[in-house]
């Protein structure tokens, strides 16, 4: 079938959106109509050629549609779920997912790499050539053939634009404190930056009762959204030094201090509003 992809072809090209050759689902895999993609940071260092990505690809790994058609190993009870998108399904015979640690997944892994479904091909092509899968989720797209295990049902309740984001950006920022750093109650946190990860982050910190939750952006707007959602305190660093600003708030420093910029510079004050003696993550 045809269906409409952003394309990208290479760094500083914009995004070329194309009619692509979309194939059916084969065994273990489903096609998904999307309603509703975010964008996240690591897309645009695709663009700007930061990172690597075998060309030509649809990017986007933050996804939320339904399941329109299904591979003949997948139950047609599937058809019409509602789904988010992930870009590590367990391939359930690794050793690490034989472990339970699904997110380091090898197949993923080289899925990610090679740009393509895990048997090794590519379920689409654009003018005569093999078009790549962006982590098996490709979401800058109407439509996309992704694993069946990608593909994680929700209620139909969940608005589709808001559950896309539980693709990227709100897990990573959630689970950061609640499993990376495992934060108890009454532990302190400090998050630096408000977009969409470390507000997430500011979410987890509350859902563990982490005490006090301090919130550093230079924007407004992102503190006050960051105060709603959770944190005690908000820091502008813009109108006095974060870590100085911290350690006095908590009598020497944070337990956990989370940045979810990938600044160097940040980093630094994030690792200087630490109280002595913290443990890394
Ligand atoms: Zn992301
Ligand atoms: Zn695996």
């Amino acid at each position: 079938m045809k269906v409409v992809a952003a394309v990208f072809t290479g760094k500083g090209k914009p995004l070329a959106v194309d009619e692509v050759d979309l194939r059916p689902p084969s065994r273990d895999e489903v096609l998904v109509r999307l309603e509703a993609s975010g964008i996240c940071r690591s897309d645009l260092s695709f663009v700007e050629g930061k990172w690597p990505a075998p060309l030509p690809i649809v990017l986007g790994h933050e996804g939320a549609g339904i399941i329109e058609a299904v591979g003949r190993d997948v139950s047609e009870g599937r058809v019409g779920e509602h789904v988010v998108l992930t870009f590590a399904p367990p391939c359930g015979r690794c050793q690490p997912c034989l472990d339970g640690r699904a997110n380091l997944c090898v197949v993923a892994d080289a899925c990610m790499e090679r740009g393509t479904m895990p048997d090794g091909t590519t379920r689409w092509s654009w003018r005569g050539r093999a078009l790549h899968h962006l982590a098996l989720v490709s979401s800058f797209a109407a439509r996309v053939v992704v694993p069946s295990a990608a593909a994680i049902p929700i209620t139909s309740r969940l608005e589709l634009a808001t559950a896309s984001l539980l693709g990227c950006g709100v897990t990573t920022g959630i689970m950061s404190v609640t499993h990376r750093a495992a934060v108890r109650p009454g532990e302190s946190v400090a998050v630096f930056g408000c977009g969409g990860v470390g507000l997430s982050s500011v979410q987890g910190a509350r859902l563990v009762s982490a005490h006090p939750i301090i919130a550093v952006d230079p924007l407004d707007s992102k503190r006050e959204l960051a105060l709603r959602l959770g944190a005690s305190h908000a820091i502008d660093p813009s109108a006095a030094e974060p870590a100085v600003a911290i350690r006095e708030l908590t009598n020497g420093g944070v337990d956990y201090a989370f940045e979810a910029l990938g600044s160097p510079e940040v980093g630094r004050q994030a690792f200087d509003s630490v109280r002595r003696g913290a443990r890394p993550c």
